[in-house]
């Protein structure tokens, strides 16, 4: 693998534009951890071609995390989005494993671990203690710092962000996350890698929230705050945003598929690290969230998720 002279990268920069230059090659990939991020990670990786090492620390995990790959290659027989063919290749591309020290072996490894910086930081040491290879490492946090993540690292430049959506193998949104140290041949690197995972891979900088968290929770918290202040109702406040902005989901019934305690934590921590009033969480919904209305997990959110009319709405 050419190492190439590492640069920093600005995110919008023309470097950006011009794929397949400066780019480490890629042949094998280590996921760590198969929960519901890093088994879909998995599968759209192995389905592009790449060899997968998949990881867990927990064996029961690990079988839940392949046997979901399964499920979900067959179902896409089942829809012909794939052959019986291409399926049983990209089964046989990926082997499970619970040493992470195997995956120190790979070019690029995505840690899909819980979202704990600590943790993050450890399974980011162990790997290179385990060997030299020059790998890449990509977190797929969505909210931690990467350049922090990055600072118990011997080789910053090659760390990044790599924000996968859930369900993995259906959103398209890669959002790669650039710390202060990263270098501009990994920001090329996983951009390419994003496209063969048929990925559409945006650049932002390390920044809390980065782009995708800032622009959706702000627009949660003011919905929020119109229908506290009574300017429409919480349907016709989704309405607004499914018909006249062609938003698949309003935002309220996002926030209750989310979950308000989900949201409220994401809220308070960008309202302290951006000082931004646009963060500061509206007062009903630290109501419902003492009141235990989580959203569709507890049955009450925004909407009352008990009713077959709710359950149509998420369907729709
Ligand atoms: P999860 O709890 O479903 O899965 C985490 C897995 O990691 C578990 O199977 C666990 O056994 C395993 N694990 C724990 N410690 C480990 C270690 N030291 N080494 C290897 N495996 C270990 O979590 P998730 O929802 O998949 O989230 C993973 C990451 O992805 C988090 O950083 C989260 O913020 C981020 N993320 C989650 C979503 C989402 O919708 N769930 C979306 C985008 C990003």
């Amino acid at each position: 693998m050419a190492s190439g002279v590492l640069k920093r990268f600005e995110p919008g920069s023309p470097q950006m534009s011009s794929p397949g230059s400066g780019s480490k090659a890629i042949e094998t990939i280590a996921v760590i951890g198969a929960g519901t991020m890093g088994h879909g990670i998995a599968q759209v990786a192995a389905t592009a071609g790449f060899r997968v090492l998949l990881n867990d620390v927990d064996r029961e995990s690990l079988a839940r995390g392949v046997a979901a790959i399964e499920r979900n290659l067959h179902k896409g027989i089942q829809l012909a989005k794939l052959t019986e063919d291409e399926r049983d290749r990209a089964l046989q591309r990926i082997h499970g494993t619970t040493n992470l020290k195997e995956c120190a072996a790979a070019d690029l490894i995505i840690e899909a671990a819980p979202e704990q910086l600590e943790l993050k930081k450890q399974v980011l040491r162990q790997v290179e203690s385990a060997s030299d290879h020059p790998f890449i490492f990509a977190s797929n946090t969505s909210s931690l710092s990467i350049s922090e993540i990055a600072s118990s690292s011997k080789r910053p430049e090659a760390v990044i962000g790599m924000h996968f959506f859930n369900p993995v193998h259906i959103m398209r949104l890669l959002e790669i996350v650039v710390g202060q140290k990263t270098s501009a041949e990994t920001v090329q690197t996983l951009t390419d890698v994003g496209r063969k995972m048929r990925k559409e891979p945006i650049v932002v900088k390390d920044v809390p929230g980065f782009a995708s968290s800032r622009l959706g929770v702000a627009l949660g918290l003011e919905a929020m705050r119109m229908f506290e202040q009574g300017v429409a109702s919480v349907q016709d406040i989704d309405t607004a945003m499914e018909l006249g902005y062609n938003h698949p989901m309003g935002p309220l019934k996002l926030t209750d598929l989310v979950g308000l305690d989900v949201r409220l934590n994401i809220a308070e921590y960008l309202h302290r690290e951006l000082g931004s009033e646009t963060f500061r969480p509206p007062e009903v919904l630290r109501r419902m969230v003492s009141e235990g209305k989580l959203g569709k997990k507890t049955g009450q959110g925004f909407y009352d998720w008990t009713k077959e009319d709710a359950r149509r709405a998420q369907s729709s």
